[in-house]
């Protein structure tokens, strides 16, 4: 390949989407970073827990059996967080997407209220969150008060 159409094709690679980051979200579904970042800043303050246990209403993220808690890592498009990365409406197939984000904040509540129906403590760190250390002390005051 000559380096002008190497430059050509690069050129095509477009940038994602609001819509096509969710998708691709979606696809990996499972072990996203955020999820991953949550992990390792619990797993280095000495917490251990189990993922994505089968057996669980929802099949949570993270679960600390030891603290009767459950940590779901929530994208906030993906899951209708109301801040400005999670506020977005999809500007194409909207009401396709409204639709689809809809059903996940009402499985996302079913899910809480099942888990809480089992006596599990459920803490939702959001994506926006992991910005700032803001999350983790807040999860800390409730693990270790
Ligand atoms: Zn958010």
């Amino acid at each position: 390949m000559t380096k002008k159409r190497a430059a050509k094709s690069k050129a095509k690679i477009v940038a994602p989407t609001p819509e096509r980051s969710a998708i691709m979200r979606a696809v990996k579904g499972k072990n996203t970073i955020p999820e991953k970042f949550v992990r390792s800043a619990l797993h280095k303050q000495g917490f251990r827990f189990r993922i994505h246990n089968e057996h669980m209403p929802g099949k949570p993220d993270i679960v600390l059996p030891k603290y009767k808690t459950v940590i779901r890592v929530m994208g906030c498009f993906w899951h209708g967080h109301k801040c400005p990365r999670g506020d977005r409406p999809p500007k194409t197939n909207t009401e396709y997407w409204t639709a689809k984000l809809q059903r996940n904040v009402e499985r996302d509540k079913k899910q809480k209220r099942a888990l809480e129906g089992e006596g599990w403590r459920v803490l939702d760190v959001w994506e926006c969150q992991l910005k700032t250390e803001a999350w983790f002390k807040k999860i800390m005051q409730k693990l270790r008060p």
